[in-house]
């Protein structure tokens, strides 16, 4: 397993450098020389790359030999200091960069510029106080549920502050969906160095993370941290209920083993994830089937797919992934395919970084800060006009503004040139309805070509029937070995199966009906105290990140602990006129939003139609929002 890195103070030669300097970035190399040298002439207009090679230039070679030549020429000078370069640039420098880099000043360059540019071995968004010096009194203590992604970071930031705490997982490890999903080839589908806390970088391998390499850094992210002896594995909350008496939540908890425990909490962080319940979907026939009917999340490691005759059903992030890998042992692999997904190039998908990149990552001070905010600027800022409905445009189903249109031509394309000349395959892979309804999935062609093999047979509809030897596609019987499930996960049962009882004994569940909505994705009226971590309506499809909302979800949590704990408060209650304004704002914006809009299948839509997944407006409005905590928000008591 890599290290998480710690910090870079290695001495870099001008030997070293220019040995290296082919394999820098052009973009990240022209920051971090305008930041070194102070020397702003470099972000030139004809430097300027293109937002969609990123962090790669996009320029031409000659072009990108004459910026590397001088920027080494200028940065040379500076090497035998690199352990004493200002970390943070100034804010006039982080406003010429971010202009730069995005080709136009953008509203949302500066601050989000704040978050985005963190110096190596910095965590600026830690809490800066700690409970026993804020309120030496108080008898608050949280319980963390679920130990993945945001659990983990809850957990930090609890401990960073002070305030006692535990983290129960019903798994044996931490991870979370990394840890459940291993499944041939699952990675993420984000770039590793943007899917990383962004105080805790780490010298990855690939461009996009491998799921054992994403686990291995979680753990090590916990243990280096101190959080393994706050974990409590192999157990789950199954009921939380508000006391008004004592102010405080009452856990229950069950152990694999059925072994049941009553936990008091003033506090409750629910980090319990939206992707960890499978969809199993309810195929006229599925209990007939006599071999095995595996769910993505439930790979079975036994089954040797050599040889065998395989049925997949559904082809999102997921399927995608494991049925190449399936498809390259198997006899026969027949994909049902109820929408076609949308494809994004990414030819780096499944390549490893190159040895000098990772040499200039490890060890120039501050390309990695640099290098990270080439992707996470253009990511965070995003491109919500495409997603955006424009009435006068007018939208229909494939297409809804402009911009949405210019996206779906681009993809388009690209589905087309991978096709080539079948036209019977072009027209099975071009989607039915506007790009960003649902999650475009980045590919390097390995879909296609697998689409393309001898053994492989692209369908496109759902399942008809499944009896005790395969599956019935109209009169057609197609024979099956296995049937894998790449059909998602309940994702808008948020908390579910766990009870959450508020004041008066609310039963959420029931308060919800199957439209969940939180305050930020955070809090809910008569629910003091409780704090949701990747709560409803917080992820994005182009406009974020999901690690970077995580973060701002955990300054919200550990803002309003501060404020029970400054202001000897108990309990902090959303008001209901705050909940019932933002929920109406986000109905609305979502509405306008081509996953609102569309009426294509996804899980980021409930069953009645209503989104309770994505955040509606830019990544700078939740940013600005969850910073802090608003007092007059909350009953505070
Ligand atoms: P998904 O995106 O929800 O895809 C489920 C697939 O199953 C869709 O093709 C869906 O068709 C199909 N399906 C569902 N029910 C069906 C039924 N009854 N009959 C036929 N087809 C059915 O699930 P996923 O692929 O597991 O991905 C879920 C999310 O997990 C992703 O969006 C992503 O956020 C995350 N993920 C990420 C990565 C990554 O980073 N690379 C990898 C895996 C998962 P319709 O489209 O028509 O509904």
């Amino acid at each position: 397993m890599n290290k998480t890195l710690d910090r870079t103070t290695t001495q870099v030669s001008e030997e070293e450098l220019a040995a290296h300097l082919e394999s820098a970035q052009v973009p990240a190399l022209i920051m971090l020389t305008a930041h070194v040298t102070g020397d702003a002439s470099v972000l030139r207009d004809d430097w300027r790359p293109n937002l969609r090679a990123l962090p790669s230039s996009g320029l031409d070679a000659e072009t990108e030999a004459a910026a590397r030549a001088r920027c080494f020429e200028l940065l040379a000078p500076f090497l035998p200091t690199q352990n004493t370069w200002d970390s943070v640039p100034s804010e006039e420098l982080r406003l010429a960069m971010s202009t730069w880099l995005m080709g136009a000043p953008v509203e949302d360059a500066l601050a989000m510029s704040e978050v985005a540019f963190i110096p190596n071995n910095t965590d600026p968004r830690q809490p800066e106080w700690k409970l026993d010096e804020i309120a030496p009194d108080t008898a608050l203590n949280a319980v963390v549920i679920g130990a993945g992604f945001s659990g983990l970071l809850a957990g930090l930031r609890l401990k960073q502050a002070g305030v006692p705490f535990k983290i129960i997982e019903k798994s044996h490890d931490v991870g979370g969906t990394w840890w459940e999903n291993t499944y041939p080839d699952c990675r993420t589908d984000v770039r590793s160095h943007i899917y990383t806390y962004s105080f805790t970088q780490h010298d990855w391998e690939t461009h996009f993370g491998r799921q054992d390499k994403i686990h291995g850094y979680l753990h090590q992210f916990a243990a280096d941290n101190g959080l393994l002896e706050h974990m409590v594995y192999g157990t789950e909350v199954t009921a939380t209920r508000w006391n008004e008496d004592t102010n405080s939540w009452t856990l229950e908890t069950k152990t694999a083993q059925g072994v049941g425990e009553t936990i008091e909490a003033t506090v409750v962080v629910s980090a319990v994830g939206q992707l960890n319940r499978p969809s199993i979907p309810n195929l006229e026939g599925i209990d007939s089937f006599k071999g095995p009917i595996v769910h993505s999340a439930q790979w079975d490691h036994s089954i040797d797919f050599t040889g065998k005759k395989v049925v997949v059903v559904g082809t999102g992030a997921s399927a995608l992934q494991f049925a190449p890998a399936v498809a390259k042992v198997a006899e026969q692999v027949t994909i049902f395919q109820r929408s076609a997904p949308w494809l994004r190039s990414t030819p780096v998908l499944r390549q490893e970084i190159a040895d000098g990149e990772r040499w200039l990552l490890n060890n120039l001070n501050q390309y990695r800060a640099y290098y990270r905010f080439s992707i996470f600027l253009p990511r965070v800022v995003g491109n919500l006009p495409a997603a955006t409905v424009d009435p006068s445009f007018p939208p229909t189903e494939v297409s809804v503004s402009a911009a949405n249109e210019a996206l779906r031509k681009e993809l388009t394309e690209y589905l087309l040139e991978q096709a080539g000349d079948d036209a019977e395959l072009a027209k099975q892979i071009i989607p039915n309805y506007p790009p960003a309804a649902k999650r475009i999935i980045c590919d390097d062609g390995t879909w296609v070509k697998t689409l393309k093999r001898e053994n492989v047979r692209l369908v496109s509809q759902g399942v008809n029937r499944i009896d005790e030897t395969g599956v019935w596609l109209g009169d057609e019987h197609i024979e099956a070995d296995v049937i894998l499930l790449g059909t998602g996960f309940k994702a808008s049962d948020f908390l579910l199966p766990m009870s959450v009882a508020g004041i008066g004994g609310k039963d959420l569940h029931e308060t919800w009906g199957i439209d969940a909505s939180a305050y930020l994705g955070s809090t809910l009226p008569g629910f003091p105290n409780f704090f949701c971590m990747y709560g409803p309506n917080t992820n994005t499809v182009i406009h974020g990140n999901l690690v970077f909302f995580l973060e701002c979800q955990a300054v919200y949590m550990i803002d309003a602990i501060k404020t029970l704990a400054t202001g000897g408060y108990k309990s902090m209650n959303l008001r209901d006129d705050v909940f019932a304004e933002y929920d109406k704002e986000i109905v609305a914006e979502s509405a306008k939003r081509t996953w609102g809009w569309s009426k294509t299948h996804s899980w980021y839509m409930n069953a009645e139609g209503r989104s309770t997944i994505m955040w509606p407006l830019p990544a700078r409005n939740y940013f600005e929002r969850t910073t802090q905590v608003r007092t007059e928000d909350y009953k505070l008591g």
